[in-house]
């Protein structure tokens, strides 16, 4: 079995960091349990090992050595911060160094399976504050195999107000042998609390490089060399999406049509069209992608619900049910409002791809166009855009989204895009 940093895609210097701070924890076990003797909790200062474990404040060690309680994974979408956080609460697991990828320790984190690892993967649009509060109280258990408590949050940005309240408690006093590994876009006040975050290490993840994605793909997918080098080209350093692109044939077809747009673009008319057809086929992708879910959601609360049920308490449990229901359906349309804007801004950044490949050949850089597939349409674009054109129709899409995420209704917005793409 490879190791445990395997699939994290070219992130080299974040694993060594990693690495490091996974030894230093290896370190700290070896010192023997901390002091409950000492004021607080703190730890002795005779090795200085347990010292620096008690420690959460940033910036006191070289960034990368040592351990602490509490760390930030963050990156944009499909670099990794979810593997890389996987990735490192098997290293701490590991019986035989940092993270062999064969012991009992890396091999169960890796599963899922560890007793002492808890990953946490919000299924709705957010982290309720029960489910926080349930998990503090398990993590600050002594961990069954002698090592460390792990607790994986995913989507850390999506943590309620009060869940975000009830994990800093956590954070803040943190069990000895309790580690907390969150995963967030960013850390934007958007993303994640200012307070949390000023208790927590940051691991930043960089894009990857094409060139890495494409090996992995080869290696760890079996993609054709060339199939793997046009797809990660194509996503752009999304590792996920690089994947789909390779393997799945209707993520294929979806985003051909996206690349067909510019040059359907003849007129206001068709500029109308052109903006109904995206809206509709990201409303499409999206239904496709949560419609399972929905069901088999509404199927486990009716059977918990007891759907029918007649008798004494009937009527009550019913009034209880309908608030139920009316709460599941209130969080699977947020789930599918997200999951319309993920798929809509999936095709504006292949558009934007699209444009910025126009931009590059008008100003003959020496690059390697995002979509090597339509760069012929590209380069007949630059002739006639050149590098101003270009430019401003890139500036176009990019502005789509912006206003998307500032929540201007993407049907204007993506139908402004459209004319600005015509006019030019
Ligand atoms: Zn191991």
């Amino acid at each position: 079995m490879p190791d445990v940093f395997a699939d994290l895609v070219g992130q080299d210097e974040t694993v060594e960091a990693l690495r490091r701070a996974a030894a230093d924890a290896a370190t700290i076990l070896r010192a023997g349990p901390p002091d409950l003797t000492a004021p607080d909790g703190a730890a002795p200062t005779s090795d200085g090992a347990l010292a620096q474990i008690g420690s959460t404040r940033p910036g006191e060690h070289e960034p990368g050595a040592g351990m602490t309680h509490a760390w930030i994974f963050t990156g944009p979408p499909g670099s990794g911060r979810s593997v890389a956080a996987r990735a490192f609460a098997a290293a701490l697991q590991c019986l035989h160094g940092t993270g062999c990828g064969s012991c009992p320790g890396c091999h169960t984190t890796m599963a899922g399976t560890h007793a002492d690892v808890r990953l946490v993967v919000p299924e709705g649009l957010s982290i309720g504050v029960n489910e926080m509060r349930a998990l503090v109280l398990r993590a600050a258990s002594t961990p069954s195999g002698g090592r460390w408590q792990v607790v994986v949050i995913e989507d850390a940005d999506r943590l309620t107000e009060a869940a975000g309240n009830a994990l800093l408690k956590a954070v803040e006093e943190p069990p000895p042998r309790t580690v907390f590994l969150l995963c967030a876009p960013s850390t934007h006040p958007d993303d994640i609390s200012v307070t949390i975050r000023s208790r927590c290490r940051v691991v930043p993840l960089r894009q990857p490089a094409p060139a890495a994605v494409a090996e992995v793909l080869a290696r760890r997918d079996g993609v054709e060399p060339d199939v793997a080098r046009w797809a990660a080209a194509a996503a752009q350093g999304h590792v996920g999406r690089a994947r789909r692109l390779a393997r799945d044939p209707e993520a294929r077809a979806r985003r051909d049509a996206v690349l067909a747009v510019p040059r359907q673009l003849t007129g206001v008319g068709a500029a109308i069209d052109a903006a109904a057809a995206l809206i509709g086929a990201a409303e499409a992708e999206a239904a496709a992608s949560v419609a399972d879910t929905d069901a088999a959601e509404r199927a486990a609360l009716e059977t918990a619900l007891g759907a029918g049920g007649t008798g004494r308490g009937a009527a009550g449990a019913f009034r209880g049910a309908a608030g139920q229901v009316k709460e599941l359906e209130r969080r699977q349309k947020s789930r599918a409002t997200r999951a319309q804007r993920d798929a809509l801004d999936r095709a504006l950044v292949d558009l934007a791809g699209f444009y910025r490949d126009a931009l590059t050949m008008a100003l003959h850089a020496p690059v390697e166009p995002v979509n090597t597939d339509t760069s012929t349409v590209a380069g007949a674009g630059a002739r006639k855009w050149e590098a101003d054109g270009a430019l401003r129709r890139l500036e176009a899409v990019l502005a789509c989204r912006t206003a998307i995420e500032a929540n201007v209704k993407p049907r204007i917005a993506v139908e402004a895009m459209m004319l600005a793409l015509w006019k030019g």
